[in-house]
C-alpha cells in the first residue's frame, strides 16, 4: 500500500508547526507535506529536528496562488488536506482587514477548487470559536456546534466566511470535509504578538505589558498538543461533513493570564498597563467540547501545568522569540499599543 500523503498548510506557524511535529513523529508511514508562505507569522527553524527526516518535506506556496496551488496538489496527489494557514491576528484585521479576505477567504477557495479537483479523501478546515461572536458572562452558557454564525471581527468574519465555503463544498460538491472550532491556543512557538507570549517575553525584559480595558475579557485556553491530538482524531474519525468544537473548559480573564505569568516569573504587578480597550472586543469565548469528547477525545494539560510549561519553554528558547522582536515586529508593537 501507498503511503498517505498529507499537505499541513501554515505548517511553519504556531499551530500548524506543533501540528506537522506531532505528526512526523507519530506517523513515520506517512508522508507531511508542509505547504506555507513564510510570512512574518512563519519560520522554518523550529523544525530543525525534523528538516532531515524522509516523511517530512516543505513547498513554500501562496495559498491564493491558484496557479501555483493546482500545480502542486496535480503533482503530489495528496490524500488529506489539513487547513491552518491563515492571516490569525485580530488586531491586525482591525487595522488591515484586506490581506484577511484575500488570505482567508480567497485562499482557502482555491485549495477547495484543488482539493475537489484531485479527489482528495478528506479536507479539514481548522477554525476557530471567534467564528461564533461573544457570549456574555453567564458561566453555564457555552458555545454548542449548533451555535449560529455571528463573528464580530474582520478576522472572524473571514474565518466563518472560509468555514461556510467548505461547507458548502461538502454540500455542493460532496467534497469529504470536517470543520474544527478551537478556542485559544497557548505552548511553544505562540507567536509574540498574542497576549501569553507577549506577556511572557515583556515580562522577562521588565518590559510593561499592555492589557486591554480593564482586562476582564474572557478566553477558554487550550494547550496546543491538545489541539493537536484533537485534529488528528478528527482527520482519522470524524464523521463526514461534521464540524467539531475543540475546548477545554479552561476559562481566564486576560488578566488572571496575566497575572499568572507574574507570580510565576516572581515579577510585579506595577508591570501591567491598561490600555485602550481593543474595537469590538468580543467579551467572552467557551466552548462545549462534548460532541468531541464522544468521538473520543480528552485533553491532557490543565492551564497550570501547561503555563508552568510554557513559561520554562520561552526560558529555554529565548533566542527564537528575541530574534523575532527585534525586527520589523518592535514597530508594529509600539505602534500598536501607542507606548511611544
Ligand atoms: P499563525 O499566524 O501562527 O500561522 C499562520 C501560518 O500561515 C504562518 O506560518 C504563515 O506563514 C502561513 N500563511 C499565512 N498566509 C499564507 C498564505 N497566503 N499561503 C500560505 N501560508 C500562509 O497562526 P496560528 O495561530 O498557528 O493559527 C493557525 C490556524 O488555526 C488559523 O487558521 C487560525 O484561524 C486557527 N486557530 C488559531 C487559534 C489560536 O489560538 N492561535 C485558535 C483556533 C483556531
Amino acid at each position: 500500500m501507498s503511503k498517505k500523503k498529507i499537505v499541513v498548510t501554515g505548517g511553519a506557524g504556531f499551530i500548524g508547526g506543533n501540528f506537522v511535529q506531532y505528526m512526523v513523529d507519530k506517523y513515520p508511514d506517512y508522508d507531511i507535506y508542509n505547504l506555507d508562505l513564510l510570512t512574518y507569522a512563519g519560520d522554518l527553524t523550529k523544525h530543525k529536528q525534523i528538516e532531515n527526516n524522509d516523511n517530512y518535506h516543505f513547498i513554500k506556496a501562496d495559498i491564493s496562488d491558484r496557479e501555483t496551488i493546482f500545480s502542486v496538489f496535480e503533482k503530489e496527489n495528496f490524500d488529506y488536506v489539513v487547513h491552518f494557514a491563515a492571516e490569525s491576528h485580530v488586531d491586525r484585521s482591525i487595522t488591515d482587514p484586506e490581506i484577511f479576505i484575500k488570505t482567508n477567504v480567497l485562499g482557502t477557495q482555491i485549495l477547495l477548487d484543488a482539493a475537489k479537483h484531485i479527489h482528495v479523501s478528506k479536507f479539514l478546515h481548522v477554525s476557530t470559536d471567534e467564528v461564533y461572536g461573544e457570549l456574555d458572562f453567564d458561566p453555564t452558557v457555552f458555545f454548542t456546534e449548533d451555535t449560529p454564525i455571528q463573528p464580530n471581527s474582520p478576522y472572524s468574519a473571514s474565518k466563518a466566511s472560509s468555514d461556510l465555503l467548505v461547507r458548502a463544498y461538502h454540500e455542493t460538491y460532496g467534497l469529504p470535509i470536517n470543520i474544527t472550532r478551537c478556542s485559544n491556543n497557548y505552548g511553544p512557538y505562540h507567536f509574540p504578538e498574542k497576549l501569553i507570549p507577549l506577556t511572557i517575553s515583556r515580562v522577562l525584559n521588565d518590559e510593561s505589558v499592555p492589557v486591554y480595558g480593564k482586562g476582564e475579557n474572557i478566553r477558554d485556553w487550550l494547550h496546543v498538543y491538545d489541539h493537536c491530538s484533537a485534529i488528528d482524531l478528527v482527520l482519522h474519525k470524524g464523521a463526514d461533513g461534521e464540524v467539531y468544537n475543540v475546548g477545554g473548559h479552561n476559562e481566564k480573564t486576560n488578566l488572571e493570564v496575566v497575572k499568572t505569568i507574574l507570580g510565576a516569573l516572581n515579577k510585579p504587578e506595577s508591570l501591567i498597563k491598561f490600555v485602550e480597550d481593543r474595537l469590538g472586543h468580543d467579551k467572552r469565548y467557551a466552548i462545549d467540547p462534548t460532541k468531541l469528547e464522544n468521538l473520543g477525545w480528552k485533553p491532557t494539560y490543565n492551564f497550570e501545568t501547561g503555563i508552568a510549561q510554557t513559561i520554562q519553554w520561552y526560558l529555554d528558547n529565548k533566542e527564537w522569540w528575541e530574534q523575532i522582536i527585534s525586527g520589523e515586529y518592535k514597530e508594529y508593537f509600539e505602534k500598536q499599543y501607542s507606548l511611544k
